[in-house]
């Protein structure tokens, strides 16, 4: 469980040397307040089914844990999660809550299903693979008063991800969805036609994005991201963006 072995909040031995667990910027003169989304969780959303046959609700659920963990312990944030284990709140309802939570923002965690996959043979049964799309990926929207704060959260979430050594996904297979930031590589911007537009990027005017974690279909990004030092690494650049975000 990697929310009790996260006790030691210092470097963790990671076992992907190129991953590195940042250290956060100056602290703010008050807490800083993060309204983390485990992605999808609604009923009937369990999300994409990954190369294991796992669950994204599960994957955005434990890496949703550890970075709330993770945060608070750090003693510069209050953190609010979307939900817990056996919740399934709508998503209107957890934009209800961030704004009740008056959130300085809203980190929603999300993995892809990428390209064109082919069967794997699962104990869990057939499941899909492809190790051809790797790497994360930042989303927002640019619509309303609210776009250029989401913009300078965004760009700094991608920034701290790729100082951290995470891998920028090409974005390939966002074809026309999403345009890709001029500045940051790694931010993608929601260009489906208005009403398909991810509710989520554009509910509220808390600045928010997504994040996709990694690729769920490719089998060495899915084990990577089952160890502690991915987990961390990604909290500590999560912060440590957040903390850019408001000082800028
Ligand atoms: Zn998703």
């Amino acid at each position: 469980m990697f929310v009790l072995l996260s006790l030691i909040l210092t470097a963790w031995p990671a076992d992907d040397a190129s991953l590195t667990t940042l250290a956060l910027p100056a602290q703010p003169t008050r807490k800083v307040r993060v309204f983390v989304d485990a992605g999808h969780g609604a009923p009937g959303n369990e999300g994409n089914h990954g190369c294991a046959c796992q669950l994204e609700q599960d994957h955005t659920l434990k890496v949703a844990q550890h970075l709330a963990f993770v945060l608070a312990a750090t003693g510069r944030f209050e953190v609010k999660l979307s939900r817990r284990p056996g919740e399934e709140p709508l998503y209107r309802p957890r934009i209800a809550a961030a704004e009740a939570f008056k959130a300085d923002v809203i980190i929603s965690l999300h993995s892809d299903a990428r390209g064109e996959a082919t069967p794997s043979f699962q104990d869990a049964g057939v499941c899909w693979q492809n190790p051809n799309a790797p790497g994360f990926s930042v989303l927002w929207n640019e619509e309303g008063p609210a776009f250029p704060r989401r913009e300078k959260l965004g760009r700094a979430v991608g920034e701290r991800l790729r100082e951290a050594g995470f891998l920028a996904y090409s974005g390939f297979d966002y074809a026309s969805l999403y345009r890709q930031d001029e500045v940051e590589p790694s931010g993608w911007i929601d260009q489906r036609p208005m009403k398909k537009r991810v509710f989520f990027l554009r509910g509220s005017l808390i600045p928010t994005v997504i994040i996709e974690t990694h690729h769920a279909l490719d089998e060495k990004e899915v084990a990577r991201w089952e160890e502690l030092a991915t987990v961390d690494a990604f909290a500590f650049a999560v912060g440590a963006a957040v903390l850019d975000f408001v000082a800028r």
